[in-house]
């Protein structure tokens, strides 16, 4: 080391030419990247030994996609799984623009949270593309798993996930709050499923009696007032705890009302909504094909989509989540299943971004800044993940994604990644959509080919829940 001038070392990559955003503002700037991270933004960058042209071109930081079903297995031995693993669930998302993957993780009722993120972690490592974190979902507070959540959150597992809808929630709520605060004194976030299951049993009882069972009445089943009482009970929960909450997938228009009710109170309430409400409304369940689009909670009036699109403009939505929960067309259309045992989910990771740059930015509805806030950076401080995810900045991961909105394509289910081979949105038009997604510095996506390697995705360490700025 002399006093001589700095010599830099040759970048390994630089992204040339394209109009840098982040959820603060825009810069026509290049991007240099060295080991895996961002080294330089703008000023002169000499060429990189990798380049890639992103003229005329937006480069954002890569989606962090906070709500994630990869790789599930189910309770029930008679049930199909979801259909997408790590790899083919990476696909999906880089081809989409998502970079990180937060995974709902199930601990099976003989499993400790340690051990569900040990077995989901050995999977990564095989599997995975994009990055990796997971929400470690509980179905059975025993006490173990109470006294665990502490230990956990500081190693970096910083949000458990507990669903209202299910019998275990109402015959263990004290625990499940329990659960809420240890999390929340320990520095992490509560996700919340919020359906409230007395309410569903009851209009699906109704239904039988009218012999109302086809999933042409799937709304009815689980109607505003069955998302209502659950978002009540969780904002109760989250006002006596104190505990950070974060609501998944929030449906409609009086839910969020209450939310944003309690968040003018102060209480650390977070919210979540999904593609699927944002273009889609109820009566497609009165389809041929209705099934298609059955998921928890329901499809709404177009009254309820309007007011989330204001929502996500506003602020009182904080995050766009895919809820990527994958089955093929056959399983979705299986004769046997009815609004008592729906099979709820659909693909979106393909879609979910250019869908909302093309309906969202395109339109003016949101801001190109405000996008990148909604599908990065405040779900990567809720989950703490930021700022090594969620925004570009010098230090942070390389995850990069360069958008093309220059031209317009059609969505056809024979471009997808996902094995669900279909898509609710296949036929629609759409004005964006990644060209290429780089993640910690590779290339990972480009011309339309995933060129990462399966294994090459990592867990990505993570720190507790931070305010959202
Ligand atoms: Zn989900």
């Amino acid at each position: 080391m002399g006093g001589g001038p700095m010599t830099d070392r040759q970048l390994d990559l630089v992204v040339r030419g394209g109009t840098v955003v982040t959820a603060q503002g825009r810069q026509q700037a290049d991007v240099g990247v060295t080991d895996g991270r961002v080294a330089r933004i703008g000023g002169t960058i000499s060429k990189g030994v990798h380049e890639v042209d992103a003229t005329g071109r937006f480069v954002l930081p890569g989606g962090v996609d906070p709500h994630v079903h990869l790789n599930v297995e189910h309770l029930d031995p008679n049930e199909p799984d979801w259909v997408d693993d790590y790899t083919s669930g990476s696909e999906a998302a880089l081809a989409g623009g998502v970079t990180s993957l937060g995974n709902m993780a199930y601990v099976l009722p003989w499993e400790t949270l340690a051990a569900r993120v040990r077995a989901e972690s050995v999977l990564v490592a095989k599997q995975a593309i994009a990055d990796v974190f997971f929400h470690t979902v509980v179905l059975a507070p025993s006490p173990e798993i109470a006294a665990e959540v502490r230990p956990a959150v500081a190693a970096g597992q910083s949000s458990m996930k507990f669903f209202m809808c299910l019998p275990s929630f109402e015959a263990h709520a004290p625990q499940f709050s329990r659960i809420m605060k240890a999390a929340g004194d320990a520095g992490g976030i509560t996700l919340i499923h919020c359906e409230d299951l007395p309410t569903i049993e009851c209009c699906t009882a109704m239904l039988g009696e009218r012999s109302q069972m086809g999933m042409a009445h799937f709304a009815e089943s689980r109607p505003v007032a069955s998302e209502l009482v659950a978002i009540e009970r969780a904002i109760a929960m989250c006002r006596a705890t104190g505990a950070p909450t974060y609501i998944v997938h929030l449906s409609s228009a009086r839910a969020l009302a209450a939310c944003a009710a309690a968040r003018a109170e102060g209480l650390p309430l977070f919210v979540e909504t999904r593609p699927l409400y944002l273009h889609l409304t109820e009566e497609r369940y009165r389809d041929a094909d209705g099934p298609l689009y059955v998921a928890q909670p329901p499809l709404r009036a177009p009254s309820d989509r309007e007011a989330l699109w204001q929502g996500l403009a506003d602020g009182t939505i904080d995050t766009l989540g895919s809820d990527h929960a994958p089955w093929t067309r056959a399983l979705k259309l299986d004769p046997k299943l009815d609004v008592a045992h729906p099979r709820a989910g659909v693909a979106e990771l393909d879609t979910m971004l250019p869908l909302f740059f093309t309906e969202g930015v395109a339109t003016g509805r949101i801001s190109l800044e405000r996008f990148v806030a909604l599908t990065a950076t405040n779900a990567a401080r809720l989950f703490g993940l930021y700022p090594r995810k969620g925004t570009i900045a010098v230090g942070s991961d390389a995850d990069l994604t360069v958008w093309e909105t220059r031209e317009r394509r059609i969505l056809r289910d024979e471009d997808l990644f996902s094995r669900a081979g279909h898509s609710v949105y296949a036929g629609r038009e759409i004005s964006a959509w990644p060209s290429t997604t780089i993640r910690r510095g590779a290339v990972v996506f480009e011309r339309g080919k995933v060129v990462g390697r399966a294994g090459s995705g990592e867990v990505i360490p993570r720190g507790g829940t931070q305010a959202l700025i």
